[in-house]
């Protein structure tokens, strides 16, 4: 598509946006009476009009009930929750229902996944991330590290991009997954990585890291919602991820696993195990001997979190109705239309980091400012525009402003006004 740079075109396009009422179904946060331009849908997606609505069915199924609620709450009895979310959630990952869950937070469900799939033996015991992960996914391993008893600098493989550059190539992944074929057990990144905004190559680097004897698992907390993906097809071993970024779920919103069904179904598949996991036709029995639901249900260690389950359940039926195709079609045009506008200001100036190939990103951009970003993030904040600001790395360098114009509701006329004031402040 070829992009024009004016409100005017920005507004045109608004009009004729295929998806132009889902804007409406959402609160959008105010400054100074008027909507704010929300970019920060990454961190924290916006709230659904139809979520209080739900979780007051559940209120009132509690209030009503009481214990009961488990198998009479009227349209969702809560013993059955888990299954809610299956459908929608295989969806947007490419994968069977029964290789998913949704259950618990993403930190906790990482380290689930670590105990099944970080199993170090002797010399295959390193395992391999990108440099710069989320602190979050650095402590899990760290700490798996070193439970394993290995010291953990040596044990962790960081790979990080080339001199001169930001993000990471493909090949240079590779090449350090054969590097280490003796002794690699994981390979775990981000889906989406959370800083720079680049979309891995999953089924390439799990191919690779299959070949060379060691499992892949992937940090969706930026890819679900945001791109499509084919985790089943891609054999991707276990991906783990959050709802209250893209997929609108609310503060601390519960988060999931995806575990192929070559291990989810295989009993023996080593775990750490919950009642919740127990076969459901005996879990009330109360029995000793752990008896493993088959799929991903089998990692559920408690009884749901009903009232969060209920938030992700009203954005999930969004995300069922509009399709992750059709909305990736919509990211693509917006996101390349903000990268259009952002490439008309010199690269002295400000630099776009995440990947030009939008088959290597989701809508998120990273922009590195190479001089007085944060008047810059600050000045945006006092006009209603919300995004996100990192420090740089080595002090006296440019720091990075994260924007997500996210298709469900940011608009192109949203676009135009942030490139409108970046323009303006960066003069
Ligand atoms: C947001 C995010 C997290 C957050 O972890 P919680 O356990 O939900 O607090 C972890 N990892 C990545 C990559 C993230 O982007």
């Amino acid at each position: 598509m070829t992009y024009e740079n004016s409100l005017e075109f920005a507004l045109r396009l608004d009009e004729k946006d295929h998806l132009k009422n889902y804007r409406s179904q959402f609160h959008i946060p105010q400054h100074n009476g008027k909507d704010c331009v929300y970019f920060t849908g990454n961190s924290l997606g916006l709230q659904p009009k139809t979520t209080k609505k739900i979780i007051e069915e559940e209120l009132s199924g509690w209030a009503t009930l009481g214990v009961e609620g488990h198998f009479h709450n009227n349209k969702r009895p809560w013993f059955y929750y888990h299954q809610f979310s299956k459908q929608s959630l295989a969806q947007l990952l490419g994968a069977k229902p029964v290789e998913v869950v949704s259950m618990n937070n993403l930190t906790s469900n990482l380290h689930l996944m670590l105990a099944s799939f970080y199993r170090p033996t002797g010399k295959r015991c390193k395992i391999l991330i990108e440099g710069g992960a989320f602190p979050s996914d650095q402590y899990a391993v760290e700490s798996q590290i070193k439970n394993h008893g290995y010291d953990w600098n040596e044990t962790l493989i960081e790979v990080t991009p080339r001199t001169g550059e930001y993000t990471l190539r493909t090949e240079d992944i590779i090449k350090a997954i054969e590097a280490h074929k003796d002794d690699l057990a994981l390979v775990l990144l981000g889906g989406v990585q959370y800083f720079t905004g680049q979309l891995f190559d999953f089924k390439t680097i799990t191919k690779a890291a299959h070949k060379a004897g060691a499992f892949t698992g992937f940090d969706l907390a930026h890819a679900i919602g945001n791109v499509p993906m084919q985790l089943h097809d891609d054999n991707v071993d276990f991906a783990v991820w959050c709802s209250y970024k893209y997929l609108n779920s609310g503060p601390g919103g519960v988060s999931g696993v995806f575990i192929h069904e070559k291990h989810g179904l295989n009993p023996d598949t080593p775990r750490l195990a919950g009642w919740w996991g127990h076969d459901e036709s005996e879990r009330f029995k109360m029995e000793k001997g752990f008896k493993p639901m088959p799929g991903a249900d089998g990692w559920q260690l408690s009884n749901v979190n009903i009232l969060s389950s209920a938030a992700h359940l009203a954005s999930l039926e969004i995300f069922d109705e509009v399709g992750i195709e059709s909305l990736s079609q919509k990211s693509k045009q917006l996101t390349g239309f903000l990268e259009f506008l952002l490439n008309s200001i010199p690269k002295e100036k400000l630099e776009i980091i995440t990947p030009e190939n939008p088959a290597e990103r989701g809508c998120q951009l990273s922009i590195l400012v190479h001089h007085n970003g944060k008047v810059v993030f600050d000045q945006l904040s006092e006009q209603g525009v919300i995004t996100d600001w990192r420090e740089p790395h080595i002090p006296g360098t440019g720091g990075v402003i994260r924007v997500a114009p996210v298709p469900l509701y940011n608009t192109y006329s949203d676009v135009y006004h942030f490139y409108d004031l970046v323009r303006k402040a960066l003069q």
